[in-house]
């Protein structure tokens, strides 16, 4: 996050009624633009438009499996050797299933709550309290997938490093009804942080009270770099075998902002025990996944240097957008004191803090001039946060042009609450 230096008290006035001026300006143009979720463009769709052309007359997957017909729970052996690499799961630990690997997320949940995860005592549903580590600010649909299932929220600082963990290890060595974590360990959603070493190796080793405790690894953005300095993260489930904490990672990967978001392959990675855990519930949920699609998507990726090269033109579209983003921010908002932001080198996402109780008000005032941003306080448990002062930007859906004039927009707003609120 970089912080801007607070302006200087002396600094002449003003500045309050020149936001003004720029907020009214700005509502006159009646702008309708959004920057809301974190969608792929279409320019970042047409990059895999040969895949609706595949699997082109071909039905029969490199073991010989009619892709046609029903079974294969485990997905297609050679799509998941594609994904092993950049999932960090071995191959034969890595499951290829439906289109969205939120879907399994919320999948785990359930068959956690009505069957017992492996080392569980019972079921999560029998027990009093269950509760879940959020780190913050984090991902919304996390969030609503514990409110959907009433899993308490136990919010947890996020820092460069990923999550607080001091607090981390306090929490879940004290409390056995805290049964996880959700992690998005590369390029966080939505403040771009990578785990370090350190956090991943802690993470595995720590002492938890709950026999059954599981980390949702949800690495959506593993191969989403923005620089050329590709972010390594540490191996996971190897560290927690080697700690001997084999069970505890559930990993979660898609190519939904790969190829098509919606039409991808989403993935599982665990210990074997885990892994058979879920493919036995999978079993009654379905007779297969979507083979056909999977085939369409190892014809097209072909391995992990094409998934490398594919996601090497991706950035070429995001790219320019994340330095619009920047640019703005400093140009408008820099030595103002009103706000701080981070300089993601991947994912989808920047998080722009505003002054503490601001930041409801700045996205209603951008909502009142045309430009939709996703509601303050959605990047925290219950949509509440404490503070107020963080508004999460997704650059990717506007062409630039749009993104520009919707930043600009966005920063007369933060500019007008933030005088408003502090007088200049
Ligand atoms: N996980 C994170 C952290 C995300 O940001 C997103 C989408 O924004 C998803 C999961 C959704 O992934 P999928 O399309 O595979 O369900």
């Amino acid at each position: 996050m970089t912080t801007e230096p607070s302006p200087d008290p002396d600094a002449p006035t003003g500045l309050l009624d020149r936001a003004r001026q720029d907020y009214r300006d700005l509502a006159a143009r009646g702008l309708s633009l959004d920057l809301t979720r974190g969608k792929p463009a279409p320019e970042q769709l047409d990059l895999s438009a040969d895949l609706l052309d595949l699997p082109a007359g071909r039905h029969t997957a490199a073991d010989g499996t009619d892709v046609r017909n029903y079974g294969g729970l485990q997905g297609l052996p050679e799509l998941r050797e594609i994904f092993a690499e950049a999932l960090q799961v071995p191959v034969e630990q890595l499951l290829a299933l439906g289109n969205s690997s939120l879907e399994l997320m919320h999948d785990c949940l359930v068959h956690a709550l009505l069957g017992m995860v492996p080392g569980a005592e019972s079921r999560w549903v029998d027990q009093e309290r269950i509760a879940f580590l959020c780190p913050v600010p984090g991902y919304d649909r996390h969030f609503a997938l514990c409110e959907r299932f009433g899993i308490e929220m136990i919010p947890v600082p996020m820092t460069p490093d990923g999550p607080d963990m001091d607090v981390v290890e306090r929490l879940v060595a004290e409390n056995a009804a805290v049964k996880g974590i959700w992690c998005v360990p590369k390029y966080s959603n939505p403040d771009g942080a990578c785990y370090s070493d350190g956090t991943v190796a802690r993470l595995a080793a720590m002492a938890t009270a709950a026999p059954d405790f599981r980390i949702f690894w949800d690495n959506a953005y593993a191969v989403h770099h923005l620089t050329d300095e590709p972010a390594e993260i540490a191996d996971l489930l190897a560290a927690c075998a080697a700690n001997g904490n084999p069970d505890r990672a559930f990993v979660f990967g898609s190519s939904s902002k790969i190829t098509m978001a919606g039409a991808g392959v989403a993935f599982f990675g665990s210990s074997p025990a885990n892994v058979r855990w879920l493919l036995a519930h999978n079993a009654k949920r379905s007779i297969g996944p979507d083979k056909v699609n999977q085939l369409r998507h190892a014809l097209f990726l072909r391995d992990a240097d094409g998934v490398r090269a594919h996601m090497d033109r991706q950035r070429a579209v995001l790219q320019p957008k994340f330095e619009a983003v920047q640019r703005v921010l400093e140009t408008e908002l820099g030595g103002t004191g009103l706000a701080a932001w981070t300089r993601p080198k991947g994912g989808y996402f920047v998080t722009l803090e505003v002054p503490d109780g601001c930041a409801k008000e700045v996205v209603r005032r951008a909502a009142e001039a045309g430009i939709v941003l996703t509601p303050a306080g959605a990047t925290h448990p219950y949509g509440d946060d404490p503070r107020d002062a963080t508004i999460r930007i997704a650059p990717s859906y506007p062409g630039l042009a749009d993104l520009e004039q919707a930043m600009l927009g966005l920063t007369t707003c933060v500019r007008l609450v933030g005088y408003e609120k502090r007088p200049a």
